[in-house]
């Protein structure tokens, strides 16, 4: 789950005043990343591990 008001990137941390933001819905959850990082999030995933539940198995290989 995400925490109330924590609207940041997850990567980088930067939140909607500094970065364009895009809302991820998973695992029942709300999550954000910038547009730098959406890259990130499909072609390496497991970078994100330990900021996204399960990141390491998002792998697609
Ligand atoms: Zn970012």
């Amino acid at each position: 789950m995400g925490k109330e008001n924590d609207k940041v990137c997850l990567f980088c941390k930067r939140d909607d005043e500094t970065v364009p933001l895009v809302q991820l819905d998973y695992k029942g959850g709300s999550y954000w990343i910038c547009p730098q990082h959406i890259p990130v999030l499909i072609h390496d995933p497991s970078q994100l591990a330990g900021m996204l539940p399960d990141a390491e198995n998002l792998q697609a290989g």
